[in-house]
């Protein structure tokens, strides 16, 4: 069955904590949210002490006053479960609900999660109430969308307590059925680790020295999985007690911990909390890629950015403003990235608490704030958009993401370098790109790739030959490959493949890795490409390049002459190998030649301070251009094109232009590169 979030217009609003405020407080809330253009509100996430104020007794008349309330000024719902945080009588009755960390320590109630994701005992109280909120709420005409806990694995996405233990064994034993599977899988004769039966496993924690590296990858799935399971566990009752409602739990971009796309696919609506930080230069760079991954989690459809910041937040070490304008511009990023509503964590400034200095909607001086007249300005202008509604991106070049990959190149102390991480790669290949004027989307192995002129692969360590045929498949239809330094070394199990690497990915590259060549910290090496020299970091390798094109080899040091990036021509398509962590502009140069080749237009006027995204609609294309410099950049526009946001002739310092055209159409920006700063 598909759920939909059935909401007019453009979702605008955020989290709403009432409980925090006496009751006439609520009424200028509903009153100021009307004039900001509210149209959606997060509640109850964490309302479960005031919800369920002793075991078995629930109390929702407060919750129903705040929703009718709500109802009745014409506000739609996001309704949290509000599993997110146990209640203080929950942990003194059952103490070992409590996390336990690598090292033994119990972690105490005063914060929030404070909760072991496998314990059966949590996991009961959460159904209940769960049940409850459904049962209670489930036919409100105000709710639309089910806000499962929040933010998933933020402080706790790993435990070592007694039950995650035997939850962990529990996740062997259906994995590998026998301890002669798991010992070889593990391969326990090293450092003579070998188990006679599941009964003897622990976690993974804190020990004398590097811990086996398969063990660890598998507590990585597992602890992934457990989570994903305490998720669904949620969503089946409410998809028992509302089979008509949509569900999403919001994820926090980019996360190591968990498996996202296992996620999404038990959910109906993808949501993301987004906080850029004001004060990196490189940070929309980066949430660009964060968006990538929210619209290919479904396969490109639209999503909601569930939570930003009005300005600062509150949990950083230093928690820069948004200067005038950054709110804005990051609000149509995400829009511009497929994102079917902007919102907000949260509606009104808390006077208490570890978020007191979060900045909100409302900040501490009401409708005078800054804030509130920046995010009414912005409502208002959403009303405009709602035509936006249910477009898709439009993208030629993907990038490959694959959490057991990620997990198992992040083992400590067991790899050539503790450097290399897939998001360090991805972020800069990425960067790359985007400095180009390329939107790139963010794809999982299973995923139909078909639609993508080039796939990026920034690092693959653990490849599985299914995984390699299928990116050679790709190329022979004519699509282009590019892979990263240090892929196909392991396989599913983190043993080394025969031969070494790339592994199964050698037919697809024609390429041999001899030794891995990573530098010191601090060191740069260069390679020598077209006749200029480019630099590189972290990590290079010894390669043979016996069946590939040497397209730029290693200059000076102990590899000088030998190949660094190489290309293997396949069926209509191309397979690169580029086996070191080229700088930026070595990468550049790089990505360039490799859209040229791919015909995929680069866009001229691109930089890092100006982001064009194309998003496809029904009858017509909704171009975005993005100016985060101090200057305007003028833009020409096509024929017929209708300005939804914006000026016709140029888009302004720190500005925005919407344009709705024909779909082959195209908006041209002649930024002076000269002008715009470099980040
Ligand atoms: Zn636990």
């Amino acid at each position: 069955m598909t759920r939909t979030l059935k909401l007019d217009g453009i979702a605008f609003g955020g989290d709403y904590n009432p409980e925090q405020w006496p009751r006439e407080v609520w009424e200028e809330d509903v009153r100021l949210m009307r004039r900001a253009g509210v149209n959606f509100i997060t509640v109850s996430v964490f309302s479960w002490p005031l919800l369920e104020p002793e075991e078995g007794r629930f109390d929702f008349g407060w919750l129903d006053d705040v929703i009718e309330l709500l109802h009745s000024n014409g506000i739609a719902v996001d309704l949290a479960t509000a599993t997110a945080t146990p209640p203080a009588w929950l942990i003194r009755k059952f103490p070992e609900i409590l996390p336990v960390t690598a090292d033994g320590t119990h972690l105490e109630f005063g914060s929030r999660q404070a909760y072991c994701f496998s314990s059966p005992i949590f996991r009961e109280y959460a159904l209940r109430l769960t049940r409850a909120m459904a049962e209670r709420y489930g036919q409100h005409p105000a709710v639309r969308l089910w806000h499962v806990s929040n933010e998933y694995g933020d402080h706790v996405s790993r435990c070592w307590c007694a039950a995650s233990a035997e939850h962990f064994r529990g996740w062997l034993r259906a994995k590998y059925t026998s301890i002669g599977a798991l010992n070889e899988a593990w391969g326990t004769s090293c450092w003579g680790q070998h188990y006679l039966d599941f009964e003897a496993i622990e976690p993974p924690r804190d020990s004398t020295g590097p811990i086996n590296s398969t063990q660890r990858l598998d507590f990585e799935r597992f602890s992934s999985d457990a989570m994903l399971e305490l998720f669904t566990a949620e969503v089946a009752v409410l998809r028992e007690v509302t089979p008509e409602l949509p569900v999403t739990t919001n994820f926090m971009s980019i996360l190591h911990d968990l498996d996202y796309f296992a996620f999404a696919d038990a959910e109906d609506i993808v949501t993301d909390d987004a906080y850029p930080d004001p004060a990196d230069p490189r940070a929309h760079i980066d949430a660009s890629l964060n968006y990538a991954l929210m619209r290919g989690a479904k396969d490109g459809a639209p999503w909601l950015l569930l939570e930003q910041s009005a300005s600062a937040v509150s949990w950083r070490d230093v928690n820069v403003p948004k200067a005038p304008g950054v709110m804005r511009l990051d609000s149509y990023q995400a829009l511009a990235h497929g994102a079917d509503g902007v919102m907000y964590f949260q509606w009104r400034a808390a006077k208490f608490g570890p978020e007191k200095f979060h900045a909100a909607i409302l900040g501490h001086r009401g409708e005078a704030s800054r804030t509130f007249q920046e995010c009414s300005a912005l409502g208002a202008e959403l009303k405009g958009l709602g035509a936006l509604k249910g477009s898709r991106v439009v993208a030629d070049v993907a990038m490959l993401l694959d959490w057991d990959s990620k997990w198992a190149l992040a083992a400590p102390d067991s790899l050539p370098s503790n450097r290399l991480s897939w998001i360090g790669q991805a972020r800069d290949w990425h960067r790359a790109t985007f400095n180009l004027g390329v939107t790139v989307d963010l794809v999982r192995a299973g995923a139909d790739w078909a639609r993508y002129k080039v796939l990026m692969v920034p690092n693959l360590y653990l490849a599985t030959p299914a995984l390699a045929a299928r990116l050679e498949a790709f190329a022979e239809a004519g699509g282009t490959v590019v892979v990263g330094a240090f892929s196909g070394v392991v396989d599913q199990n983190d043993h080394v493949y025969d031969g070494g690497a790339p592994g199964p990915l050698r037919p697809l590259l024609g390429v041999e890795v001899d030794e891995v060549w990573p530098l010191p910290d601090g060191d740069t090496g260069h390679i020598m490409m077209d006749g200029a020299r480019h630099g590189f970091h972290t990590v290079s390798e010894w390669l043979d390049a016996a069946d590939a094109q040497t397209v730029a080899s290693y200059c000076g040091g102990e590899l000088d002459g030998r190949p660094a990036v190489t290309v293997r021509r396949q069926g209509d398509g191309a397979a690169w190998y580029v086996s070191g962590c080229l700088a930026d502009d070595g990468l550049r140069t790089l990505v360039r030649r490799i859209l040229d080749e791919s015909g995929v237009p680069v866009r001229t006027g691109a930089g890092p301070e100006i982001e064009v995204v194309v998003r496809r609609g029904v009858e017509s294309s909704f171009t975005f251009v993005l100016n985060r410099s101090a200057v305007a950049v003028p833009v020409s526009l096509p024929d017929g094109a209708d300005v939804l946001v914006g000026d016709s002739r140029q888009v302004s310092a720190r500005g925005v232009l919407v344009v709705r055209h024909e779909h082959e159409a195209i908006v041209r920006v002649a930024a002076d590169s000269a002008q715009l700063q470099a980040v």
